[in-house]
């Protein structure tokens, strides 16, 4: 038996503020990037999806945040300087 977590739904004020798990900054909840790390189905068994949350400034740190092709197409727009 595995003890699952159980997350508050439905309502329930739930005033936990999460935080960045790298630099543990303050960030609210609703500016936080989700990271799911999911194992293969080889390691499955020995491994399970992992779920962190961190700040923007660490998400793109790990070159993990993108863009969004409204921001791409601003920056396009905007900067004449290099086209490539
Ligand atoms: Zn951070």
């Amino acid at each position: 038996m595995t003890s699952v977590e159980r997350t508050s739904d439905g309502t329930g004020e739930s005033a936990h503020d999460r935080e960045c798990y790298r630099c543990d900054r303050d960030v609210a909840p609703a500016r936080l990037f989700r990271l799911v790390s999911e194992p293969p189905a080889a390691l499955s068994h020995d491994y399970q999806t992992g779920e962190r949350f961190c700040c923007p400034d660490c998400a793109a740190a790990m070159n993990l945040s993108e863009f969004s092709e409204r921001l791409k197409a601003r920056a396009r727009r905007g900067a004449n300087s290099s086209d490539g």
